[in-house]
């Protein structure tokens, strides 16, 4: 399984790919989390990546993609993958497509999360993120057993810098101005299944086995 989640921020796809890794056996390739790990390092990567982030703007293609090449030629995507977060842009998915030509690899599925921006607001200012295996929980809707630590591995919860409403405004613009256009790309490929993103998290995970006949 080689798969796309496409949506808008805090539209739930990193919760969804928790449980999609679980279910498939495959990694998770999240390009924001790639970043968040290099500004963590304080990497030069990061350093860059960390200007536009903070903004809610796009980090430019060509630093994206040479990231995600890197990421891909690891063996554990060999067995599939599920990338969340990439492609944003009409250029990084031609990118993406020429990349995975070359390894003799195709995309099986784009699922597109829809959310309304209202209930997305909501989401992303309650989130909180694992500082140490980057899980999401949400202050009310997803809390964690014990306040501010993960369930997981017991690191702390924080807020990450660009969860602010402000930010989250430019972020949502971005999407519908640069991100929603690749619903048509893939459209014409035949590969986009439309999820309603509204509802527990188990529903829509059900929903999201069933698009991809795995239910
Ligand atoms: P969310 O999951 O809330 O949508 P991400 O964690 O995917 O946010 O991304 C956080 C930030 O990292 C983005 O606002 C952007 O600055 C940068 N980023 C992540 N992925 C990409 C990408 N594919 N292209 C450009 N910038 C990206
Ligand atoms: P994305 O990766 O698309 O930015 P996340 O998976 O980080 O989104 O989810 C954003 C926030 O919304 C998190 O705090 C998460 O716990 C919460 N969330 C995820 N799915 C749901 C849902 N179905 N209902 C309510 N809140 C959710
Ligand atoms: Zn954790």
């Amino acid at each position: 399984m080689r798969m796309i989640l496409l949506g808008p921020p805090g539209s739930g796809k990193g919760t969804q790919a928790q449980k999609l890794i679980e279910h498939f056996k495959i990694p998770q390739v999240s390009t924001g989390d790639l970043f968040r790990a290099a500004v963590k390092n304080q990497t030069a990567l990061g350093k860059k990546a960390k200007e536009y982030m903070d903004k809610g703007a796009l980090v430019p293609d060509e630093v994206v993609i040479g990231m995600v090449e890197e990421r891909m030629k690891q063996p554990d995507t060999k067995k599939g993958f599920i990338l969340d977060g990439f492609p944003r842009t009409i250029p990084q998915a031609q990118s993406l497509d020429k990349m995975l030509d070359q390894l003799k690899m195709k995309v099986d599925a784009v699922v597109e999360v829809e959310v309304p921006d209202a209930e997305v607001v909501r989401r992303i200012s309650g989130r909180r993120t694992c500082q140490n295996c980057s899980a999401m929980y949400h202050v009310e809707f997803n809390k964690p057993k014990v306040a501010g630590k993960c369930d997981k591995c017991g690191g702390e919860l924080y807020q990450r810098d660009d969860d602010q409403e402000d930010v989250i405004k430019s972020r949502l613009k971005v999407y519908h101005d640069q991100t929603a256009p690749l619903v048509e790309y893939y459209g014409k490929k035949g590969l986009v299944k439309n999820v309603a993103g509204q509802g527990s998290i188990d529903e829509i995970f059900h929903k999201i086995k069933q698009a991809l006949g795995a239910a």
